[in-house]
Order: structure tokens, then sequence, then C-alpha cells
């Protein structure tokens, strides 16, 4: 479920369809979690689909660390990449505002932690972009980003979080907020298991 003071807006026509943020989000907001009522497809479900189904997904969906595809029900299928995104993933299943979202701005993640099958050419412009954007980007910054996901849990407590009572997983998030646990590592969510 995405953050209620969001919207589904054009943005361009490389891009299409994008979420803006409706109001002013605090940098440690919950803006994403994975709810009960988005759908979960294992590969084999996946492979059934007739080619048209497939690239739904292909499009719409995002894979967990386990490889499954990930459907959200609501606006969050529209979140788009960028290089210097406004979310980071704190451990595998929900993200948080990394810097302090204005009203208008468009609320972006980055696709790496979407495990992607295959490279993702990005003209993003910042300064920061990677060019391509590739599943094992994971393992290549899991350094510093752990160390955010570790920031980002920790302000957690500090700013109203209106998405707390559809968390897929409430007592983790509680674990993770407090600092008796620490966010899974993007390595470790990494379902592209070809190295480098
Ligand atoms: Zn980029």
């Amino acid at each position: 479920m995405i953050h209620p003071q969001t919207k589904v807006s054009f943005i361009s026509e490389l891009v299409s369809d994008g979420v803006l943020a409706r109001a002013d989000i605090p940098r440690g907001t919950i803006v994403w979690t994975q709810d009960v009522l988005d759908q979960v497809f294992e590969q084999a479900a996946f492979d059934r689909f007739p080619p048209a189904v497939q690239a739904q997904l292909d499009r719409y969906a995002h894979r967990d660390a386990l490889g499954r595809y990930v459907l959200c029900w609501d606006a969050g299928r529209y979140v788009n990449h960028h290089c210097d995104p406004a979310l980071r993933g704190v451990g595998s299943w929900f993200m948080v505002a990394r810097r302090d979202i204005e009203a208008g701005e468009e609320i972006t993640c980055d696709y790496a932690e979407c495990n992607l099958d295959e490279a993702l050419m990005c003209d993003c412009a910042d300064p920061a972009c990677r060019g391509q954007i590739h599943g094992r980007d994971l393992l290549r910054y899991a350094g510093p980003w752990d160390a955010e996901a570790r920031e980002l849990a920790g302000l957690i407590r500090t700013v109203p979080q209106p998405l707390w009572p559809y968390l897929l997983d409430p007592a983790q998030a509680g674990a993770l907020r407090d600092g008796q646990q620490d966010p899974i590592s993007f390595r470790d969510q990494c379902a592209y298991k070809g190295g480098k």
C-alpha cells in the first residue's frame, strides 16, 4: 500500500504515469509497504500465464527476495525508478522516505531493489545516474544502502506512520524501529545469483 497522501499522475511520454506526493512527507515515513491485499505469484504460476499476462507482470510487479512476483493492488505499482530515489527499502517489504518529500514531488524508488531480471537503461539525468540498472546492483551497493536502511529504521519512531496498520509484519517492523533487529542486508535480498 502506498502512503495515502499520494496520487497517480502523468509524468512524461517516456515513463507515462508515476506517483506524486499530495502533501509534504517527512524523512523517516513509511511510504510503501507490501500488504495482505497485494498478489504474490511464484515463478511456476508466472510460467503458466499467457505471454500477454506475463508482460503485465513484467511491467507492474516487482520481485521479492525469493524471486516471487509481487503485484501491488493500488498505486504502488506506478512508482518509477530514480538513481537518487525518494525511498529506500528497510528490510524486504517496506520502504521509507530517505529525505523530506515535498508536495508535488515524484515518489521514486531504485528498481535494483525490485530484483530486475534484465538490465534496464536509465536516463533519470541525476548526476549519480548509473545508466544501467541491474538486480546485481543490490550486491554492489549493499554496504551504503544497508547503512542507510539502518539509519532510516531509527527514524521510524520520530514521524507519523499512517501505513502502520497495513504493515505485513508489524512485530518485525517494531523490532527494526526499536533497534532490536537490523534490516536484512540488500545482499541477502538479491534474487540474482549470478555473482559479480
Ligand atoms: Zn538513473
